[in-house]
């Protein structure tokens, strides 16, 4: 009994060890997960949204519903630790396509912190068609900004302003913290779908956003310190009908389908987001991944830190 107690407490402490050994803790690169779900509305799982936390600046890909209540909580207004997450801190962002499940927080992001005291425009990074939303947005809100400005609340006239810059393959963005390279993958028919590729003075992270198996993201992500990519579950997948087989193969990668992805790339850490689990475990979402790579994965949760 004994013997098998020290057996088990030897073998963890090698899995940690070995994993340590794979990706070292970061005082530079922070990755936060805002949001891992989907279009399906999953109370636990809020919109596609991650935060890239570099010398204490947030990089936001992505702005699914639920965006800035998630950097909320992890600031510590709100009893987090993350000041880089402080709502007026919001500055930049980066969008992978214009689909809803990923873009419906923009304005939330655009109005919240500016309200909350952001004296800045947001910077807007996404791609073709991305300054229509921007501009549709603010016609939207047309009223309530005028109210604000223009009333007896002290709001600054910054804030609720949008810089747009709208991308195409290559560096979009550079500062002293990070490169940031977009990339086109395949989803489905979409002509403008980008992942990206972070850059930072001690970590490689690639982001998929939405995309079906995509050589391109291997290539990226050789070698990467972090590849966060999305995923849907083999299992719930069969339970599908044939028309949504149709939709989800052309548009999403299986686990099979990324196991096999990871194992040519090999990152140090495959963090699964955005998960179609239709009814599947996370233990079975894991295991379908390890049939296929032997390399380090886990699933993604709302909050995690890396
Ligand atoms: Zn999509
Ligand atoms: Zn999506």
């Amino acid at each position: 009994m004994r013997a098998e107690f020290l057996l088990l407490i030897v073998s963890v402490a090698f899995s940690l060890s070995a994993f340590a050994a794979e990706l070292e803790p970061s005082g530079i690169t922070q990755v936060v997960l805002l949001g891992t779900g989907t279009p399906n509305v999953d109370p636990e799982r809020s919109g596609p949204a991650v935060a890239i936390v570099v010398n204490g600046t947030p990089y936001l890909v992505d702005f699914g519903p639920g965006v800035v209540r998630r950097a909320a909580a992890m600031s510590p207004s709100w009893g987090g630790e993350m000041t880089a997450l402080r709502t007026s801190n919001l500055k930049h962002a980066f969008l992978t396509h214009l689909h809803s499940d990923h873009s419906a927080g923009l304005s939330d992001l655009i109005l919240s912190p500016w309200v909350m005291g952001r004296d800045e425009p947001l910077e807007l990074y996404g791609p073709s068609g991305t300054a229509d939303m921007a501009n549709y947005v603010l016609k939207a809100y047309e009223a309530d900004i005028r109210y604000r400005v223009d009333g007896l609340e002290p709001a600054n006239d910054r804030g609720w302003r949008v810089n747009v810059h709208e991308i195409d393959d290559g560096v979009v963005f550079e500062d002293d913290n990070v490169n940031v390279e977009a990339f086109r993958v395949r989803h489905g028919t979409w002509t403008n779908a980008f992942a990206y590729k972070f850059t930072t003075p001690d970590r490689v992270i690639v982001i998929s956003g939405d995309a079906a198996p995509d050589a391109r993201i291997e290539e990226q992500a050789a070698g990467a310190d972090i590849l966060i990519h999305e995923v849907y579950s083999m299992e719930g997948f069969a339970k599908k009908t044939s028309d949504w087989q149709k939709y989800h193969s052309n548009n999403h990668t299986s686990t099979h389908e990324l196991g096999e992805m990871a194992g040519r790339a090999r990152p140090k850490l495959l963090i699964l987001y955005h998960i179609l689990f239709w009814g599947s475990s996370e233990e079975t979402l894991l295991l379908e991944i390890q049939e296929k790579y032997d390399g380090e994965v886990v699933v993604g949760n709302d909050l995690d830190t890396y």
